[in-house]
Parts: C-alpha cells; sequence; structure tokens
C-alpha cells in the first residue's frame, strides 16, 4: 500500500493532447507516463504475440478488447517506477476499463485523483492528427503546431519521424467515432465521482499545460 501515489487519467478524443500533455504532467509531477496507445505500439514492433492481436484492432481504428487491455495495465502498474503512481493516456477508454481500473487501484491501495478532460471539437481533432507526426520513442510533433527543429526528425535522438496509419483521415473520423460511443460515457462517470476537470483543450500547448497544472495543484 502506497498512501502517496497519485493516479491521474487522461480523458479527451483521439487528437485533444492528451499525449503531450501526459508527458509534460508526468515529468513535471515526477509520476510515470502509462500511454496504452504507446506499449501497443511498442508490443508491434517487437513483433509479440499481443501485439500482433492488438495491430488487427488498430489498424481499424476499434479498440483493443477490455480483458487484453486491462491485463496489460495491471503488468505495467506492478513495476517498481510505477510506486508514486501514474498519468494515465488512453486508459481507461471503456466503462469496463474504467470499472476494472477503479478494482486495480483499490486492490493496491490507490484511486484516481482527477480526471481532466481535454475538449477539442471534431474538425480541429482531424487537422491535428493529419499533422501529427510521432517519433519511435514516442515523442509527439505537429507539423505546424508543434514542429521538430528539422521536418521529420526528432529532436532529442535525431531518428526519423512518422505518420501513424491510424490518422489517415478515413480511420481518423472511425475513431472519433468509436470515443463519442465507448469512451464518452466515462465524463460522466467520474463528473458524478467529483473527479473531472474540463480543460479546454483549444488553446495552446503551453496554456492548456498551465491550466492543466492549476487544475493539479
Ligand atoms: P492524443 O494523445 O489526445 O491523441 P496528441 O497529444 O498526440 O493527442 O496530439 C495530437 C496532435 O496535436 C499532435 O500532433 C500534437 O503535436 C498536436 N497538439 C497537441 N496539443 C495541441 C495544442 N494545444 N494545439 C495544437 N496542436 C496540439
Ligand atoms: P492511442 O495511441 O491512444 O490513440 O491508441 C491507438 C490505438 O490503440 C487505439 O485506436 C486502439 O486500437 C488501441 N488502444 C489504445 N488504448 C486502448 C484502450 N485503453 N483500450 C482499447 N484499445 C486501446
Amino acid at each position: 500500500m502506497n498512501e502517496k501515489a497519485t493516479y491521474i487519467v487522461m480523458l479527451g478524443p483521439p487528437g485533444a493532447g492528451k499525449g503531450t500533455q501526459a508527458k509534460i504532467l508526468a515529468e513535471k509531477l515526477g509520476l510515470v507516463h502509462i500511454s496504452t496507445g504507446d506499449l501497443f505500439r511498442e508490443n508491434l514492433s517487437q513483433e509479440t504475440e499481443l501485439g500482433k492481436l492488438a495491430s488487427s484492432y488498430m489498424a481499424k481504428g476499434e479498440l483493443v478488447p477490455d480483458d487484453v487491455t486491462i491485463a496489460m495495465v495491471k503488468e505495467r502498474l506492478s513495476r517498481p517506477d510505477c510506486a508514486k503512481g501514474a498519468v494515465m493516456d488512453g486508459f481507461p477508454r471503456t466503462p469496463a476499463q474504467a470499472e476494472a481500473f477503479e478494482a486495480l487501484l483499490a486492490e493496491i491501495g490507490g484511486k484516481v485523483d482527477l480526471v481532466p478532460f481535454i475538449s477539442v471539437p471534431n474538425d480541429v481533432l482531424v487537422e491535428r492528427l493529419s499533422g501529427r507526426w510521432m517519433s519511435h520513442a514516442g515523442r509527439v510533433y505537429h507539423a505546424l503546431y508543434n514542429p521538430p527543429k528539422v521536418k521529420w526528425v526528432d529532436d532529442v535522438d535525431g531518428s526519423p519521424l512518422y505518420q501513424r496509419d491510424d490518422d489517415k483521415p478515413e480511420t481518423v473520423l472511425h475513431r472519433i467515432n468509436v470515443y463519442y460511443d465507448q469512451t464518452s460515457p466515462l465524463i460522466d462517470f467520474y463528473r458524478q465521482a467529483g473527479k473531472l476537470v474540463e480543460i479546454d483543450g483549444t488553446q495552446e500547448i503551453e496554456q492548456v499545460t498551465e491550466d492543466l497544472l492549476k487544475a493539479v495543484a
């Protein structure tokens, strides 16, 4: 049991800025950043069984089944670097995952402390995802809004950037629909629990970070 562990759940549609902000927050707060999307992509690049299974869902913009995702998160949270807590990015994403997460945290004496809901309208999401450039280490850039120093090159390790297959316009629109169908019920779930704080995600990255830090304080 760790009394001091802090768990923050970043909620919002694909492209809202969850990953961008989760990285900054985790660093500033000394917490681990857990992105289930990054974990699946790592498995995919290492060609694990989990990666192969996940890729069939990810390519279509569908969610990976709950039991598989929950087991992966359970394993990740059991590692020693999570002792102080975590900033969750892309998990939970369904009501079943949210229930399982509550149970999982209860087992280790923790709870969800805060759920920043980053709201951004659909037209902005599409523009953000179509310009998103990723590094293999999971760093996130945008061609216009957060460009690397050199086009298509990671600022930190100089490796080439890539565009995610599921950031193609047709898949993006489907992912946004999946978000509204399966994930948006979590807004009420966490609002009723008194944990939701709405953040205007249309602002510049630095301003969103400032609002988040105020909410955490
Ligand atoms: P999510 O994790 O919610 O899918 P990301 O953090 O990957 O979203 O952000 C999606 C894209 O939008 C990235 O290219 C990122 O650089 C860009 N982005 C993130 N936040 C902002 C912002 N406040 N203004 C403009 N672009 C942003
Ligand atoms: P993301 O990087 O968060 O945009 O996630 C990319 C893809 O990974 C999603 O479209 C899903 O296919 C899969 N994925 C990530 N997180 C989850 C989750 N919590 N539950 C189910 N599938 C997920």
